[in-house]
């Protein structure tokens, strides 16, 4: 399939890692936007939030639960930001669900 990110998760395209299990992948993107900025992605192949079913609920929530512990090892003490682009309007570039995670800084409101 023709995504770079299960790419990634295959290693045909290298990124540096930050945390991996059986069902996730967080890797530091590569255009920084933020002093912390990783993206956390599915393994399973998900174009995006629209595309979710009901037997994905498990999926979300353990991407949520991990979140919040890379950002604490990731020193996102004092706030962080979860983002999510969903769909060509909502600035989504790459079609395989992930969520950003923009730290080290303070953020503004709202976003461009
Ligand atoms: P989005 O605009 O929400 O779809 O975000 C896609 C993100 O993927 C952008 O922030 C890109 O910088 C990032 N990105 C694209 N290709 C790679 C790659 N090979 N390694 C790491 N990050 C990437
Ligand atoms: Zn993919």
């Amino acid at each position: 399939m023709d995504c770079v990110f299960c790419k990634i998760i295959s290693g045909e395209i290298s990124s540096k890692k930050v945390y991996e299990d059986e069902k996730i992948l967080a890797f530091h993107d590569l255009d920084s936007k933020a002093p912390v900025h990783v993206l956390v992605i599915p393994k399973k192949h998900i174009v995006s939030v629209e595309k979710l079913s009901d037997c994905d609920q498990g999926l979300i929530g353990h991407v949520f639960l991990k979140i919040a512990i890379i950002a604490r090892e990731l020193g996102c003490n004092g706030g962080y930001r979860i983002v999510n682009n969903c769909g060509k309007l909502g600035g989504q570039t790459v079609n395989h669900l992930h969520f950003h995670i923009l730290g080290g800084r303070a953020m503004s409101w709202p976003p461009g």
